[in-house]
């Protein structure tokens, strides 16, 4: 049966491609981030051959899972990135990311990040305030450069998803309100150090809707219109990512199909209104890249059955994978072999200090101490939002590629949990 694409049972027993689980929890232990090549590279497919034929970048979000393999392999299909920190930029470089196709968003960057995306010739930073354009004016300054710029636009639509994955609205953090876009878009063209470029926006994560998506490159496009009245010229035009996945057989957007739908859409107003003249479009998805392609293998510790409910204690917990505990969301649980008679309904939970470390609730599973679990659609934002709560060393991670498995971080050793700590000079 298959599960998610290449990973299924095979012989009643979980493999991923054509290595079973089971043999890369007796070479690496648990618990173990696994990636599949293909499901990855399928992943990133959907994207680029949807937009072959046309003037399009396909920019990999590099916080939906940043291993220096996925990104090496991302780069060799030919990705471009979007980040958002330091560390993903040097991530990146060390991955053989082109820094052209790199593009910087987030709403905090340090005139430190700013000036080393200049440095190495990043391909555009997506500004989000008034007070980040004159940081950036003055860092290019004294680098005498002339940074690149996009203003992400937060366009006020409603992306229909969880509150602390939608950045779309009025009331977030995130980008520039419509409203103020035009004297945003003044100001930086005033700027002697900026070079206007491009326009975006990214409105959500987990959107299993394109009306949303389509509504804001709407709002976008209309604005490039104003903007062209006032001889401020857009070279490029970013819709940003997130496109769910399905999680729990959920109805998702078809990438291919939206992909083209855009393409077709931003084709079809410059040729009515432009002439002609093109527009690079820039896509940024994370999750729909790498979420399927990803699962958290664990092993079950203990069987904890109980009057009101059935506890199995897994070797990973909150601090492998957050979602669960940061937004309730929903991870299917399955065993390494098919199919056991037997089931009762068990709460899947780690060994972490807290009521809030939960992986997989009210699950019906025929479960064994020793068993090996697999928690599918973890390649997003899994391993990427991991921390060292509890002193718990970050897990492992393999990329398997048809039957070979390839180790792409070591589990970490205890030893790294404090490398960075330092003892007073107690005298008293
Ligand atoms: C997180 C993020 C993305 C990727 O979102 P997904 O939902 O993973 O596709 C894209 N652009 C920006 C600016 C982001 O912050």
């Amino acid at each position: 049966m298959m599960l998610r694409p290449h990973i299924a049972y095979r012989l009643g027993q979980l493999h991923i491609e054509e290595v079973a689980l089971e043999r890369i929890a007796r070479r690496y232990g648990t618990p173990t981030y696994v990636y599949s090549r293909a499901a990855l590279s399928e992943g990133f497919r959907a994207y680029a051959d949807a937009c072959r034929g046309h003037d399009a970048l396909v920019c990999y979000a590099v916080k939906a899972s940043s291993n220096l393999a996925i990104l090496q392999l991302l780069a060799h299909l030919g990705a471009g990135f979007d980040i958002v920190s330091a560390g993903e930029l040097e991530r990146v470089l060390a991955a053989g990311g082109d820094p052209a196709k790199i593009i910087f968003s987030g709403v905090g960057k340090t005139a430190a990040e700013l000036g080393r995306a200049l440095e190495v010739g990043i391909g555009c930073f997506n500004v989000e305030s008034f007070s980040e354009l004159h940081r950036l004016d003055a860092v290019a300054r004294d680098a005498r450069a002339r940074a690149p710029v996009s203003l992400r636009i937060n366009p006020d639509v409603d992306p229909k998803t969880h509150p602390y994955i939608a950045t779309g609205l009025k009331d977030t953090k995130f980008g520039i309100p419509i409203e103020d876009a035009l004297a945003a878009y003044r100001e930086a063209a005033r700027l002697p150090h900026l070079e206007v470029v491009g326009i975006d926006c990214h409105i959500g994560s987990q959107l299993l809707e394109e009306e949303p998506l389509i509504a804001a490159v709407d709002r976008l496009t209309g604005l490039v219109d104003r903007l062209e009245l006032e001889q401020i010229a857009i070279r490029h035009i970013d819709v940003g990512g997130g496109i769910g996945i399905a999680y729990q057989a959920e109805e998702t957007v078809a990438v291919g199909s939206f992909v083209k739908r855009v393409l077709a859409r931003i084709a079809d107003w410059r040729r009515a209104r432009h002439g002609g003249s093109p527009l690079r479009v820039l896509f940024e998805p994370g999750r729909s890249v790498v979420g399927n392609a990803g699962l958290l293998l664990a092993r079950v510790e203990y069987l904890k059955p109980g009057h009101e409910k059935n506890y199995a204690i897994v070797d990973a917990a909150m601090n492998d994978l957050l979602r669960p505990s940061l937004y309730e969301a929903w991870h299917e649980v399955v065993p390494f072999q098919e199919g056991q008679a037997g089931a009762k309904r068990w709460d899947v939970v780690g060994p972490i200090c807290e009521s809030g470390d939960w992986l997989a609730r009210d699950r019906e599973l025929s479960l064994a101490e020793g068993d090996l679990l697999a928690f599918l659609s973890a390649g997003a934002y899994g391993m990427s939002m991991a921390s060292h709560y509890n002193s718990r060393p970050l897990a492992a991670e393999v990329m398997v590629d048809r039957d070979t498995i390839h180790e792409i971080r070591a589990r970490e050793p205890i030893s790294a949990l404090f490398a960075q700590e330092k003892l007073l000079p107690l005298t008293r």
